[in-house]
């Protein structure tokens, strides 16, 4: 049985599933899920996210959260990753502030991961690299101690539901089934549970669990302290209509196609998430472009000190970089916001 016949028979059943459901089942379901089955990264796999491009990425990020926990006053803490994918950005933290005095005696790491697979290689990756480090599904059981909290590439995954205002109302975008079998959008009358401008036949999106994790992470920031820092691709505000995408093989896919062979995800509405994050009184401080944030930390400077230490992949380090830097790549689409506490300083790179 495959997923897509799980899903025909379950919707003839009992009706059409909200984007959101569609999502959270091709992403996660628990026999034929996209991410409870394979790893989906890496240049043999369907996407490539910027810890696996540059351990630049995930050691100017281990800085920020190692300079943040000393502007906190050195507190033992936690240092959480929601989606790790291979464990590439934490092992990069690890290393890059293994010169931090007192950070590593400190802190306890929490992964928070869906995926068995992904699990499993997380723990090869962070093998000996810290004695403290655990594994939860959701942000329920996490310690009451500061946060450190570094997201990538995560909240992309989370699903969202689909709204658009029609002629004869507000309806929400679901997936049906025809007569043959295939999978189809159809709108169907139903209120948003959030304000939208009724704007005639745009599509907005609203991710119920991004907004639940963002009010976590900003609630637990305000009780016990801490600073977060989320890196994904997205947008500031508006409305960019349906930005639903299936990605399979390093190229798009048709979204409704063979439901759990290919990643789907949504741009991050960061105005959006500020705005809850403030809600919870945090100060959040962006979003600004990844290349912008980079750059500010010194991503050249490390860069030069790469290939220093090792001329033989100077070409790598500068196209790696590149790529995460420029425009025309990743720079510019993707965003950076961080949560802190009302007082703190507003955070370098900001
Ligand atoms: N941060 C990594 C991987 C990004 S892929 C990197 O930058 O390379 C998305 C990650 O989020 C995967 O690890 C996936 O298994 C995880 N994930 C997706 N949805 C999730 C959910 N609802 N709960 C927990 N983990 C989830």
């Amino acid at each position: 049985m495959s997923l897509a016949t799980q899903l025909n028979d379950r919707i003839k059943q009992y009706g059409p599933i909200t984007v959101a459901d569609y999502m959270r089942t091709a992403l996660l379901h628990p026999e034929f899920g996209y991410y409870t089955r394979k790893d989906p990264l890496g240049i043999q796999g369907d996407f490539i996210t910027a810890p696996e491009i540059s351990q630049i990425f995930g050691e100017l990020i281990g800085l920020w959260l190692a300079e943040q926990w000393r502007i906190l006053g050195k507190p033992e803490s936690i240092i959480v990753e929601p989606g790790p994918g291979r464990g590439t950005l934490m092992a990069d933290i690890i290393r890059a502030t293994q010169h931090v005095q007192g950070f590593h005696d400190a802190i306890s790491i929490h992964f928070i991961e869906g995926s068995p697979v992904l699990r499993e290689k997380q723990k090869q990756a962070l093998k000996g690299h810290h004695p403290r480090v655990q594994w939860h599904t959701d942000f329920k059981k996490l310690p009451a101690k500061p946060l450190l909290l570094a997201a990538n590439e995560f909240f992309d995954a989370l699903p969202v539901r689909q709204f658009m205002y029609a002629a004869d109302g507000w309806c929400e975008r679901m997936v049906n089934v025809d007569a043959e079998g295939k999978l189809h959008f159809i709108l169907v009358r139903e209120i948003p549970p959030v304000d939208f401008p009724a704007v005639s036949d745009v599509i907005f999106e609203y991710g119920e669990d991004g907004a639940h994790i963002t009010r976590t992470i900003s609630t637990h920031i305000r009780t016990h302290g801490g600073a977060g820092v989320i890196v994904d691709y997205g947008f500031d505000g508006g409305s960019r209509g349906d930005t639903l995408q299936a990605v399979k093989n390093h190229k798009f896919h048709d979204t409704l196609h063979d439901p759990g062979t290919a990643d789907l995800s949504c741009h991050v509405d960061f105005e959006r998430m500020k705005r809850n994050a403030e809600a919870q009184k945090v100060a959040a401080y962006g979003p600004v472009t990844q290349g912008a944030f980079l750059n500010a930390l010194g991503a050249k400077a490390r860069a030069a000190i790469l290939c220093k230490n090792a001329p033989h992949k100077k070409a790598s380090v500068i196209s790696g970089l590149e790529r995460l830097l420029s425009p025309d790549t990743m720079g510019h689409l993707f965003k950076v916001l961080c949560i802190v506490p009302m007082k703190h300083p507003k955070p370098e790179g900001f």
